[in-house]
Protein backbone atom coordinates (compact mmCIF):
# COMPACT_ATOMS: atom_id res chain seq x y z
CA UNK A 1 0.00 0.00 0.00
CA UNK A 2 1.08 3.53 -0.84
CA UNK A 3 0.62 6.79 1.03
CA UNK A 4 -3.17 7.03 0.43
CA UNK A 5 -3.83 3.38 1.58
CA UNK A 6 -4.32 2.43 -2.24
CA UNK A 7 -2.78 -0.66 -3.94
CA UNK A 8 -0.91 -0.05 -6.63
CA UNK A 9 -2.24 -1.36 -10.03
CA UNK A 10 0.86 -3.39 -10.63
CA UNK A 11 0.16 -5.24 -7.12
CA UNK A 12 -3.35 -5.91 -8.07
CA UNK A 13 -3.00 -9.63 -9.53
CA UNK A 14 0.33 -11.92 -9.42
CA UNK A 15 1.97 -11.17 -12.66
CA UNK A 16 0.50 -7.69 -13.21
CA UNK A 17 3.42 -5.49 -13.50
CA UNK A 18 2.07 -4.31 -16.99
CA UNK A 19 2.11 -0.37 -17.11
CA UNK A 20 -0.33 1.36 -18.52
CA UNK A 21 -2.44 -1.53 -18.26
CA UNK A 22 -3.95 -1.97 -21.21
CA UNK A 23 -8.10 -3.27 -20.98
CA UNK A 24 -10.43 -3.97 -23.65
CA UNK A 25 -13.48 -6.07 -24.71
CA UNK A 26 -16.65 -5.21 -25.93
CA UNK A 27 -18.97 -2.70 -25.01
CA UNK A 28 -21.64 -5.36 -24.49
CA UNK A 29 -21.58 -9.68 -24.25
CA UNK A 30 -24.40 -10.47 -26.66
CA UNK A 31 -23.32 -13.56 -28.08
CA UNK A 32 -21.23 -16.83 -26.61
CA UNK A 33 -19.73 -16.57 -30.04
CA UNK A 34 -19.39 -12.83 -30.26
CA UNK A 35 -17.48 -12.78 -26.70
CA UNK A 36 -15.29 -15.70 -27.57
CA UNK A 37 -14.04 -14.43 -30.91
CA UNK A 38 -13.71 -11.20 -30.04
CA UNK A 39 -11.20 -12.81 -26.56
CA UNK A 40 -9.39 -14.84 -29.47
CA UNK A 41 -8.71 -11.92 -31.20
CA UNK A 42 -7.43 -9.40 -28.35
CA UNK A 43 -5.49 -12.54 -26.57
CA UNK A 44 -3.20 -12.39 -29.82
CA UNK A 45 -2.33 -9.32 -29.49
CA UNK A 46 -0.18 -9.78 -26.74
CA UNK A 47 -0.60 -6.93 -24.21
CA UNK A 48 -4.05 -7.33 -22.77
CA UNK A 49 -4.70 -8.95 -19.31
CA UNK A 50 -8.29 -7.23 -18.83
CA UNK A 51 -11.60 -8.20 -20.98
CA UNK A 52 -13.96 -6.03 -20.50
CA UNK A 53 -17.89 -6.68 -21.36
CA UNK A 54 -21.01 -5.12 -20.06
CA UNK A 55 -23.67 -7.42 -18.67
CA UNK A 56 -25.82 -5.69 -17.72
CA UNK A 57 -26.03 -2.27 -19.53
CA UNK A 58 -27.24 1.67 -18.44
CA UNK A 59 -29.42 2.62 -21.97
CA UNK A 60 -29.99 5.78 -22.07
CA UNK A 61 -33.51 4.98 -23.55
CA UNK A 62 -35.61 1.97 -22.28
CA UNK A 63 -36.54 -0.95 -24.85
CA UNK A 64 -32.76 -0.66 -26.66
CA UNK A 65 -30.75 -3.55 -25.47
CA UNK A 66 -30.46 -3.87 -22.19
CA UNK A 67 -27.78 -6.91 -21.98
CA UNK A 68 -27.64 -10.18 -21.84
CA UNK A 69 -27.63 -10.98 -18.02
CA UNK A 70 -26.25 -13.79 -15.77
CA UNK A 71 -25.61 -15.94 -19.05
CA UNK A 72 -22.63 -13.61 -20.01
CA UNK A 73 -20.87 -14.25 -16.65
CA UNK A 74 -20.63 -17.96 -17.96
CA UNK A 75 -19.35 -17.00 -21.60
CA UNK A 76 -16.73 -14.89 -19.14
CA UNK A 77 -15.48 -17.64 -17.36
CA UNK A 78 -14.81 -19.65 -20.73
CA UNK A 79 -12.34 -16.78 -22.04
CA UNK A 80 -10.58 -16.99 -18.76
CA UNK A 81 -9.95 -20.25 -18.98
CA UNK A 82 -8.97 -20.32 -22.17
CA UNK A 83 -6.79 -17.28 -22.84
CA UNK A 84 -6.54 -16.67 -19.13
CA UNK A 85 -7.77 -12.94 -19.47
CA UNK A 86 -9.05 -10.78 -15.38
CA UNK A 87 -12.60 -10.10 -16.62
CA UNK A 88 -14.20 -7.06 -15.60
CA UNK A 89 -17.94 -5.97 -15.66
CA UNK A 90 -20.10 -3.10 -14.68
CA UNK A 91 -21.92 -3.58 -11.35
CA UNK A 92 -24.82 -0.74 -10.45
CA UNK A 93 -27.01 -3.09 -7.81
CA UNK A 94 -25.56 -4.89 -5.50
CA UNK A 95 -26.87 -8.33 -6.46
CA UNK A 96 -25.09 -7.66 -9.93
CA UNK A 97 -22.32 -7.55 -7.11
CA UNK A 98 -23.29 -10.75 -5.80
CA UNK A 99 -23.52 -12.47 -9.52
CA UNK A 100 -19.75 -11.24 -10.41
CA UNK A 101 -18.33 -13.29 -7.12
CA UNK A 102 -20.43 -16.32 -7.64
CA UNK A 103 -18.66 -16.46 -11.25
CA UNK A 104 -15.68 -15.32 -10.16
CA UNK A 105 -15.39 -12.44 -12.04
CA UNK A 106 -12.04 -10.85 -11.06
CA UNK A 107 -12.77 -6.66 -11.24
CA UNK A 108 -16.14 -4.89 -11.65
CA UNK A 109 -16.69 -0.95 -12.55
CA UNK A 110 -18.89 1.26 -11.89
CA UNK A 111 -20.55 3.24 -14.41
CA UNK A 112 -20.84 7.07 -15.20
CA UNK A 113 -24.51 6.99 -14.31
CA UNK A 114 -24.26 5.20 -11.34
CA UNK A 115 -21.29 7.26 -10.23
CA UNK A 116 -23.60 10.50 -10.19
CA UNK A 117 -26.00 8.76 -7.65
CA UNK A 118 -24.55 8.16 -4.22
CA UNK A 119 -27.26 6.63 -2.96
CA UNK A 120 -26.25 3.27 -5.37
CA UNK A 121 -22.70 3.89 -4.64
CA UNK A 122 -22.99 3.62 -1.34
CA UNK A 123 -24.85 0.54 -1.69
CA UNK A 124 -22.10 -0.66 -3.62
CA UNK A 125 -19.47 0.11 -1.69
CA UNK A 126 -21.31 -2.33 0.76
CA UNK A 127 -21.57 -4.84 -1.22
CA UNK A 128 -18.09 -4.99 -2.16
CA UNK A 129 -17.13 -4.26 1.44
CA UNK A 130 -14.44 -7.13 2.17
CA UNK A 131 -14.32 -8.65 -1.12
CA UNK A 132 -10.69 -7.65 -2.17
CA UNK A 133 -11.83 -7.15 -5.78
CA UNK A 134 -10.42 -4.50 -7.82
CA UNK A 135 -12.91 -1.89 -8.33
CA UNK A 136 -12.94 0.96 -10.68
CA UNK A 137 -15.29 3.89 -10.41
CA UNK A 138 -16.08 6.13 -14.00
CA UNK A 139 -16.54 9.99 -13.99
CA UNK A 140 -19.83 11.03 -13.42
CA UNK A 141 -21.62 12.45 -16.24
CA UNK A 142 -21.51 16.36 -15.36
CA UNK A 143 -18.41 17.38 -15.16
CA UNK A 144 -18.74 17.65 -10.48
CA UNK A 145 -14.82 16.70 -9.39
CA UNK A 146 -16.19 16.10 -6.19
CA UNK A 147 -19.16 13.74 -6.71
CA UNK A 148 -16.40 11.49 -8.23
CA UNK A 149 -14.41 12.23 -5.71
CA UNK A 150 -17.01 11.20 -2.85
CA UNK A 151 -17.69 8.29 -4.74
CA UNK A 152 -14.02 6.92 -4.54
CA UNK A 153 -14.54 8.01 -0.52
CA UNK A 154 -17.05 6.17 -0.44
CA UNK A 155 -15.91 2.97 -1.46
CA UNK A 156 -12.18 3.92 0.12
CA UNK A 157 -14.25 4.19 3.86
CA UNK A 158 -15.66 0.37 2.75
CA UNK A 159 -12.20 -0.60 2.96
CA UNK A 160 -11.55 -1.31 -0.71
CA UNK A 161 -8.20 -0.70 -1.83
CA UNK A 162 -7.74 -1.85 -5.10
CA UNK A 163 -9.46 1.02 -6.64
CA UNK A 164 -8.72 3.35 -10.12
CA UNK A 165 -10.62 5.60 -11.43
CA UNK A 166 -11.98 5.88 -14.83
CA UNK A 167 -12.04 9.01 -17.10
CA UNK A 168 -14.71 8.42 -19.92
CA UNK A 169 -15.38 12.30 -20.21
CA UNK A 170 -18.62 14.15 -19.52
CA UNK A 171 -21.62 15.15 -21.24
CA UNK A 172 -21.25 17.84 -23.98
CA UNK A 173 -23.92 20.11 -23.43
CA UNK A 174 -23.16 21.89 -27.08
CA UNK A 175 -22.63 19.55 -29.94
CA UNK A 176 -18.78 18.57 -30.44
CA UNK A 177 -17.10 16.28 -32.49
CA UNK A 178 -16.29 14.24 -29.51
CA UNK A 179 -18.91 12.17 -27.87
CA UNK A 180 -17.92 13.37 -24.42
CA UNK A 181 -15.71 16.38 -23.53
CA UNK A 182 -12.43 15.22 -21.98
CA UNK A 183 -11.96 18.04 -19.37
CA UNK A 184 -8.42 16.56 -19.13
CA UNK A 185 -7.61 19.60 -15.88
CA UNK A 186 -10.20 18.05 -14.31
CA UNK A 187 -8.50 14.57 -14.18
CA UNK A 188 -5.36 16.23 -13.22
CA UNK A 189 -6.80 17.85 -10.34
CA UNK A 190 -8.08 14.52 -9.62
CA UNK A 191 -4.47 13.33 -9.48
CA UNK A 192 -3.60 16.28 -7.74
CA UNK A 193 -6.37 15.93 -4.86
CA UNK A 194 -6.03 11.92 -4.25
CA UNK A 195 -1.94 11.07 -5.09
CA UNK A 196 -1.35 8.35 -6.11
CA UNK A 197 -5.25 7.06 -7.40
CA UNK A 198 -4.39 5.11 -10.24
CA UNK A 199 -6.20 6.70 -13.46
CA UNK A 200 -7.26 4.74 -16.24
CA UNK A 201 -8.94 7.21 -19.81
CA UNK A 202 -11.71 5.14 -21.54
CA UNK A 203 -10.79 6.70 -24.66
CA UNK A 204 -13.75 4.86 -26.55
CA UNK A 205 -16.27 6.51 -24.43
CA UNK A 206 -14.96 10.23 -24.63
CA UNK A 207 -14.50 9.65 -29.07
CA UNK A 208 -17.84 8.01 -29.53
CA UNK A 209 -16.12 7.20 -33.14
CA UNK A 210 -13.06 5.23 -33.69
CA UNK A 211 -11.35 7.72 -35.60
CA UNK A 212 -10.35 9.98 -32.21
CA UNK A 213 -9.25 6.95 -30.11
CA UNK A 214 -5.74 6.89 -31.19
CA UNK A 215 -5.05 10.56 -30.06
CA UNK A 216 -7.06 10.39 -27.35
CA UNK A 217 -5.19 7.60 -26.16
CA UNK A 218 -1.83 9.12 -26.90
CA UNK A 219 -2.45 12.30 -25.08
CA UNK A 220 -3.71 9.73 -22.08
CA UNK A 221 -0.30 8.47 -22.27
CA UNK A 222 0.99 11.61 -22.50
CA UNK A 223 -0.42 13.01 -19.14
CA UNK A 224 1.09 9.76 -17.36
CA UNK A 225 -2.40 8.47 -17.01
CA UNK A 226 -2.27 4.70 -15.36
CA UNK A 227 -4.27 2.84 -18.07
CA UNK A 228 -6.51 2.70 -20.91
CA UNK A 229 -10.12 0.57 -21.26
CA UNK A 230 -10.84 0.49 -25.17
CA UNK A 231 -13.65 -1.07 -26.73
CA UNK A 232 -13.14 -4.13 -29.16
CA UNK A 233 -15.78 -6.05 -31.06
CA UNK A 234 -15.41 -8.97 -33.32
CA UNK A 235 -17.40 -7.41 -36.19
CA UNK A 236 -18.20 -4.16 -34.79
CA UNK A 237 -21.19 -2.71 -37.48
CA UNK A 238 -23.14 -5.14 -36.23
CA UNK A 239 -22.72 -4.74 -32.08
CA UNK A 240 -25.77 -3.89 -30.14
CA UNK A 241 -24.61 -0.73 -28.66
CA UNK A 242 -21.71 1.84 -29.38
CA UNK A 243 -21.41 0.37 -32.96
CA UNK A 244 -19.94 3.17 -33.58
CA UNK A 245 -16.60 3.76 -31.16
CA UNK A 246 -15.43 0.52 -31.53
CA UNK A 247 -12.44 -1.63 -32.50
CA UNK A 248 -11.70 -4.73 -33.98
CA UNK A 249 -8.99 -6.68 -32.67
CA UNK A 250 -6.94 -5.65 -35.24
CA UNK A 251 -7.50 -2.13 -35.16
CA UNK A 252 -6.75 -2.42 -32.09
CA UNK A 253 -3.12 -4.35 -32.05
CA UNK A 254 -2.44 -1.82 -34.21
CA UNK A 255 -3.57 1.13 -32.28
CA UNK A 256 -1.45 0.19 -29.45
CA UNK A 257 1.77 -0.25 -31.82
CA UNK A 258 1.50 3.14 -32.41
CA UNK A 259 0.82 4.29 -29.39
CA UNK A 260 4.42 6.47 -28.15
CA UNK A 261 5.09 4.83 -24.44
CA UNK A 262 7.54 7.59 -23.23
CA UNK A 263 9.52 6.90 -20.10
CA UNK A 264 9.32 10.24 -18.60
CA UNK A 265 7.55 13.02 -19.43
CA UNK A 266 8.03 16.66 -18.11
CA UNK A 267 4.54 16.79 -17.37
CA UNK A 268 4.22 18.85 -13.95
CA UNK A 269 0.19 18.50 -12.99
CA UNK A 270 0.15 22.58 -12.52
CA UNK A 271 1.24 23.72 -15.35
CA UNK A 272 -0.23 21.36 -17.73
CA UNK A 273 -3.76 21.74 -15.48
CA UNK A 274 -3.54 25.28 -16.72
CA UNK A 275 -2.56 25.02 -20.56
CA UNK A 276 -5.38 22.20 -20.66
CA UNK A 277 -8.24 24.13 -19.05
CA UNK A 278 -7.20 27.06 -21.56
CA UNK A 279 -6.92 24.56 -24.35
CA UNK A 280 -10.97 23.30 -23.64
CA UNK A 281 -12.07 26.75 -23.90
CA UNK A 282 -9.97 27.44 -27.46
CA UNK A 283 -12.10 23.96 -28.25
CA UNK A 284 -15.30 24.87 -27.15
CA UNK A 285 -15.00 28.49 -28.31
CA UNK A 286 -13.91 27.36 -32.12
CA UNK A 287 -16.67 25.13 -32.00
CA UNK A 288 -19.42 27.64 -31.02
CA UNK A 289 -17.74 29.84 -34.36
CA UNK A 290 -18.13 27.20 -36.41
CA UNK A 291 -22.03 26.29 -35.20
CA UNK A 292 -22.49 30.13 -35.45
CA UNK A 293 -21.26 30.05 -39.41
CA UNK A 294 -22.87 26.97 -40.34
CA UNK A 295 -25.92 29.14 -38.93
CA UNK A 296 -25.31 32.35 -40.68
CA UNK A 297 -24.84 30.08 -43.74
CA UNK A 298 -28.21 28.72 -43.58
CA UNK A 299 -29.47 31.90 -43.30
CA UNK A 300 -27.91 33.29 -46.36
CA UNK A 301 -29.70 30.31 -48.41
CA UNK A 302 -32.90 31.49 -47.50
CA UNK A 303 -32.22 35.13 -48.27
CA UNK A 304 -30.76 33.15 -51.87
CA UNK A 305 -34.21 31.30 -52.07
CA UNK A 306 -35.82 34.84 -51.28
CA UNK A 307 -34.15 37.26 -53.73
CA UNK A 308 -34.57 34.20 -56.10
CA UNK A 309 -38.48 34.28 -55.86
CA UNK A 310 -38.40 38.08 -55.66
CA UNK A 311 -35.49 38.63 -58.72
CA UNK A 312 -33.67 40.76 -56.36
CA UNK A 313 -29.84 41.03 -57.02
CA UNK A 314 -27.42 39.08 -54.91
CA UNK A 315 -24.84 41.80 -53.95
CA UNK A 316 -26.47 45.04 -51.94
CA UNK A 317 -23.98 47.29 -52.66
CA UNK A 318 -25.11 49.32 -49.72
CA UNK A 319 -26.05 46.43 -47.06
CA UNK A 320 -22.49 45.60 -47.53
CA UNK A 321 -20.49 48.63 -46.15
CA UNK A 322 -23.41 48.96 -43.32
CA UNK A 323 -21.87 45.49 -42.13
CA UNK A 324 -18.35 46.45 -42.79
CA UNK A 325 -19.00 49.60 -40.52
CA UNK A 326 -20.67 48.29 -38.12
CA UNK A 327 -19.16 44.96 -37.63
CA UNK A 328 -15.53 46.86 -37.84
CA UNK A 329 -16.52 49.38 -35.15
CA UNK A 330 -17.88 46.23 -33.03
CA UNK A 331 -14.47 44.50 -33.42
CA UNK A 332 -12.64 47.70 -32.65
CA UNK A 333 -14.19 48.04 -29.50
CA UNK A 334 -13.62 44.55 -28.25
CA UNK A 335 -10.40 45.27 -28.97
CA UNK A 336 -9.66 43.60 -32.74
CA UNK A 337 -8.30 45.24 -35.42
CA UNK A 338 -10.08 46.69 -38.31
CA UNK A 339 -7.98 44.87 -40.79
CA UNK A 340 -8.66 41.27 -38.89
CA UNK A 341 -12.43 41.79 -39.10
CA UNK A 342 -12.44 43.01 -42.63
CA UNK A 343 -10.65 40.03 -43.88
CA UNK A 344 -12.87 37.50 -42.10
CA UNK A 345 -15.70 39.44 -43.13
CA UNK A 346 -14.15 39.26 -46.89
CA UNK A 347 -14.33 35.72 -46.50
CA UNK A 348 -17.68 34.95 -45.34
CA UNK A 349 -19.08 37.49 -48.02
CA UNK A 350 -17.20 35.92 -50.36
CA UNK A 351 -18.80 32.09 -49.13
CA UNK A 352 -22.23 33.85 -48.93
CA UNK A 353 -22.52 35.15 -52.60
CA UNK A 354 -20.86 31.74 -54.26
CA UNK A 355 -23.99 29.73 -52.11
CA UNK A 356 -26.46 32.57 -53.25
CA UNK A 357 -25.18 32.05 -56.90
CA UNK A 358 -25.56 28.29 -56.60
CA UNK A 359 -29.03 28.39 -55.10
CA UNK A 360 -30.01 31.10 -57.94
CA UNK A 361 -28.70 28.54 -60.44
CA UNK A 362 -30.47 25.79 -59.28
CA UNK A 363 -33.65 27.20 -58.59
CA UNK A 364 -33.69 28.75 -62.43
CA UNK A 365 -32.46 25.37 -64.23
CA UNK A 366 -35.82 23.65 -62.09
CA UNK A 367 -37.52 25.97 -63.51
CA UNK A 368 -36.54 25.41 -67.10
CA UNK A 369 -36.52 21.46 -65.91
CA UNK A 370 -39.48 21.22 -63.94
CA UNK A 371 -39.37 17.66 -62.33
CA UNK A 372 -35.76 17.56 -61.68
CA UNK A 373 -34.64 18.09 -58.03
C1 LIG B 1 -19.45 1.26 -20.96
O1 LIG B 1 -18.30 1.27 -20.54
O2 LIG B 1 -19.86 0.57 -21.88
C2 LIG B 1 -20.41 2.25 -20.37
C3 LIG B 1 -21.71 2.05 -20.30
O3 LIG B 1 -19.77 3.35 -20.00
P1 LIG B 1 -20.23 4.72 -19.29
O4 LIG B 1 -20.75 4.35 -17.94
O5 LIG B 1 -18.93 5.44 -19.27
O6 LIG B 1 -21.25 5.36 -20.20
MN1 LIG C 1 -19.98 1.32 -24.27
Amino acid sequence: MNGSGLVPVTSWFPGFSDKPLIIAGPCSAETEEQVYRTAEGISQIGRVKIFRAGIWKPRTRPHSFEGVGVKGLHWLKRIKEDFGFYTLVEVAYPKHVESCLHHKVDMVWIGARTTSNPFSVEELANALKGTDLPVLIKNPINPDLDLWIGGIERLRKNGITKLAAVHRGFYPFEKTALRNIPKWELVIELKRRIHDLPVITDPSHIAGNTKYIGSISQKALDLEMDGLMIECHINPPSALSDADQQLTPAELGLLLDNLTYREVSDYSPRRMGQLERFREQIDSIDNQLIELLSQRMNVIDKIGRYKSHNNITILQLRRWENIIATRTELGHDLGLSEQFILRILQLIHKESIQRQVEIMNRLKNKNFNPGEE
